[in-house]
């Protein structure tokens, strides 16, 4: 994986080293944790919508909710909070974040087509592969409402979520969760998607957003990855999965093609969506 790639900004929680000073130092700084000043530093936040973009490409909505994100993460990793066992669904104040049946079976979007320009047909298309693979597997059934792509913004209240080309973000591409507000559930993709992502594919890569837009969490949170811990609000639907396509590569990893399902991604999918 290339440096450039750039989920590869994804916050690295549990690296945070001591500091040499004297002076006495918080219980965090002693348990080697960041500080919220570091945690806030290390999350990106878009210019134009103002939202903190934290683990690569997971949203934080408001400054509110990053303190909220420190809060977990320091409880979890100073072991307030217990894990819960073994695909892992995000979870809202101990609540799984999936969207009802009723949505599930209709999750629209639009795609503002002009701001991809000549990408827009191969936007259309990934999406729609990557829709299919969540579809083929879980009962889910994402909708392309084409006839709103003329209003294609956060505030079309006509569909589920929206599709825009951003330039010069922190990622490829980013999504939302289902507890997300309207306002923030649009799945943003980085111009530089469409240059060589080998062994990437934009379908892969939108594969792993859609995963994010019903619920999934990243696979490499689990405290199995020894590495890229992020936080404990979420539940295990299955073993943990190094080859997940929720799965950094670069947190140790197996998947070394593109970002596609395993089975025990179609058997958590199917669980949270039967
Ligand atoms: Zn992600």
């Amino acid at each position: 994986m290339t440096s450039r790639l750039t989920w590869a900004i994804a916050l690295t929680l549990g690296a945070a080293a001591l500091s040499g000073c004297a002076a006495p130092e918080s219980p965090e700084a002693e348990a080697g944790l960041l500080s919220y000043d570091e945690f806030k530093a290390q999350a990106y936040r878009e210019d134009d919508t103002g939202v903190f973009i934290v683990n690569g490409d997971e949203l934080v909505e408001t400054e509110t909710d990053l303190e909220n994100a420190y809060s977990r993460y320091v409880d979890s990793t100073l072991g307030i909070e217990t894990v819960e066992q073994a695909l892992a669904v995000n979870t809202v104040n101990g609540q799984d974040d999936k969207w009802p049946a009723g949505t599930a079976a209709n999750l629209t979007y639009c795609i503002d087509t002009g701001s991809f320009g000549n990408n827009a047909n191969a936007v259309v298309a990934a999406l729609d592969a990557a829709a299919a693979t969540w579809e083929g597997t879980a009962t889910v059934n994402f909708v392309y409402a084409s006839a709103q792509n003329r209003s294609c913004t956060s505030r079309n209240n006509n569909v589920v979520f929206n599709v825009r080309q951003v330039r010069g973000a922190g990622y490829l591409a980013r999504a939302f969760f289902p507890s997300s507000s309207r306002r923030s559930r649009e799945l943003l993709v980085d111009r530089s998607s469409f240059s060589n992502i080998a062994p990437w594919t934009l379908t892969g890569v939108l594969t792993h957003e859609l995963g994010h837009a019903i619920g999934f969490r990243h696979e490499h949170t689990r405290p199995e990855a020894g590495t890229c811990f992020e936080d404990n609000a979420w539940r295990a639907l299955t073993a943990y999965d190094a080859a997940s396509v929720m799965h950094y590569p670069q947190c140790r990893g197996t998947q070394a093609g593109d970002l596609s399902l395993t089975q025990l991604d179609r058997d958590g999918a199917r669980l949270l969506y039967p």
